[in-house]
């Protein structure tokens, strides 16, 4: 299918740098997973864009950040609003160049849309404090001031909604940002652009740098001007660049990966627990970083809860989301591929079996697509390697457990510490569990915990930071003291 737009001007093989729109002589191909055709060319740039972003975010974020919080806001409020007015066309690009199902598109526009609107609305409430003094001729005053310039690597899983979660409280903050999104989907980043420009968004206070991640890398975490980094990614990458920010002392957010436990006690509504273990696995084909990567399923409803799960995956739709309402889509890469079939290879060698799916698959029309199918597994032994790494897939690996203190010890077995999932209808084991467990975000009966109301963030290796929520300002700002002697 061809990528048909009614505004074929969000469509740009142009990057967004300092308010320009520039092109450069090396390109780089975005191409459609379900297909392997190729979609667009965007512009291979490397570190000079970068230096020539910051230069411009100087004097932008220094102009942006007098403004008051109600006049940042109305622009992130007109940038949201855009999103939403050009939504069939944002998620048409987003499933071209990422291939998750045009359903799921058109939810994470709208969902991203609403990091903009939340963030438009917090932009006036940031408020300082009058501190009680220590000594009777003194004042303090707390102030929050915007850090200032932010730069942002974004991955390609959510192409929109993983910058907006950023940029939204970056600009309601009084920052500038710059924004390297993954080589794998820039054209969603880019269309973003066009409509922040559109938005009203001041020139240099933003801008969209495609191209080669590492030298743009080095001057986005080694350069002093910049202030702050967040990222959203690998957790290997992840680490090498935060150390790298420690040379300027940069504050630095991270949502680096998960090995999210889905844990379905005896005492769990059945039909809850499985749509919970639908929506949470296999929304994006199991690629986001708080899909349930295990399945803890204790004894007593282990076959019940297995051959429901199985019959609901098995029922899955596969194929190419321009080409119809299919339910999954294809994997981003064959790199992608491969791990899936290297974990479901590895858990079969040690005893587990194939309740449905279980290898790639090639939807009429998509042959070349990167495509695996829904897959459910039983009696995985819990050291399996899909236990112990995050498969990034649509591959449910069931476990068998007996008591609660085994279901809490193989969940927190992990340096991980993003989502955690918990069914029951206990209701001193709905206190117990998400307590016990160490975890940034705990599901308690339900698979779906993303929204921009609340903190979205991890523990140990997960990441540092919360984005999203009244919390997600914090990131972006800096306390000021001022202690004043009064005569
Ligand atoms: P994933 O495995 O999900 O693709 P990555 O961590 O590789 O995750 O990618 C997340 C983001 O980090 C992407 O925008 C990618 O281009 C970027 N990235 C990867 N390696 C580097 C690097 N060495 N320097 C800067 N950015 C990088």
């Amino acid at each position: 299918a061809n990528l048909t737009l009614e505004h074929p001007a969000l469509l740009r093989e142009a990057a967004f740098v300092a308010g320009e729109w520039v092109g450069a002589v090396a390109k780089l191909a975005v191409t459609n997973p379900a297909t392997g055709a190729l979609l667009a060319h965007v512009p291979n740039l490397g570190a000079d864009a970068a230096l020539a972003a910051v230069e411009a975010a100087v004097p932008a974020q220094k102009a942006w950040a007098r403004l008051t919080g109600k006049a940042r806001g109305a622009v992130l409020r007109r940038w949201g609003e855009l999103m939403i007015a050009h939504q069939e066309d944002l998620a048409r690009i987003m499933t071209a160049e990422q291939g998750k199902p045009l359903a799921e598109a058109r939810g994470e526009v709208a969902y991203a849309a609403s990091f903009l609107e939340w963030f438009a609305e917090e932009a006036r409430r940031v408020t300082g404090d009058v501190l009680t003094p220590h000594a009777a001729d003194r004042r303090i005053l707390v102030r929050k001031e915007p850090v200032g310039i932010v730069a942002a690597i974004t991955p390609w899983n959510f192409p929109l909604a993983m910058i907006t979660r950023k940029a939204g409280p970056a600009l309601a903050a009084g920052c500038a940002i710059i924004i390297k999104p993954s080589e794998l989907t820039p054209l969603s980043a880019l269309a973003l652009a066009v409509l922040a420009q559109e938005a009203g968004v001041p020139a240099g206070l933003l801008s969209v740098l495609t191209g080669d991640a590492a030298p743009i890398g080095d001057v986005l975490t080694g350069d002093k001007r910049i202030a702050k980094f967040t990222f959203t990614g690998s957790t290997a990458v992840g680490k090498k660049l935060a150390a790298r920010c420690m040379d300027t002392v940069k504050r630095v957010s991270l949502e680096l990966g998960g090995n999210a436990p889905l844990i379905v006690f005896d005492d769990a509504d059945l039909d809850a627990a499985v749509e919970g273990a639908m929506a949470s696995k296999f929304r994006n084909a199991g690629q986001t970083c708080v899909c349930a990567n295990r399945l803890l399923v204790q004894s007593g409803i282990y076959d019940a809860f297995a051959n429901a799960l199985s019959a609901k995956v098995g029922a899955l739709s596969v194929g190419s989301g321009l080409d119809g309402a299919f339910d999954q889509g294809p994997l981003i890469d064959g790199r992608a591929v491969a791990k899936v079939q290297a974990h479901v290879a590895d858990a079969l060698a040690h005893g587990a079996s194939v309740l449905t799916g279980g290898d790639t698959v090639s939807p009429a029309g998509a042959e070349q697509g990167h495509f695996f199918a829904p897959t459910v597994l039983r009696d995985v032994p819990r050291d399996a390697l899909l236990c112990r790494e995050e498969t990034f897939g649509p591959l449910a690996g069931l476990v068998r457990f007996e008591t609660e203190e085994e279901a809490i010890a193989i969940a927190n077995d992990t340096d991980a510490g993003l989502a955690a999932y918990v069914f029951t209808r206990d209701i001193d084991r709905a206190w117990r569990v998400p307590e016990a467990l160490h975890y940034g975000m705990v599901g308690l009966n339900t698979g779906l915990i993303s929204t921009e109301v609340a903190p979205f963030g991890g523990v140990k290796q997960s990441g540092l930071g919360r984005e999203g929520s009244a919390y997600g300002m914090d990131d972006y700002l800096e306390l000021k003291m001022v202690c004043q002697a009064v005569q």
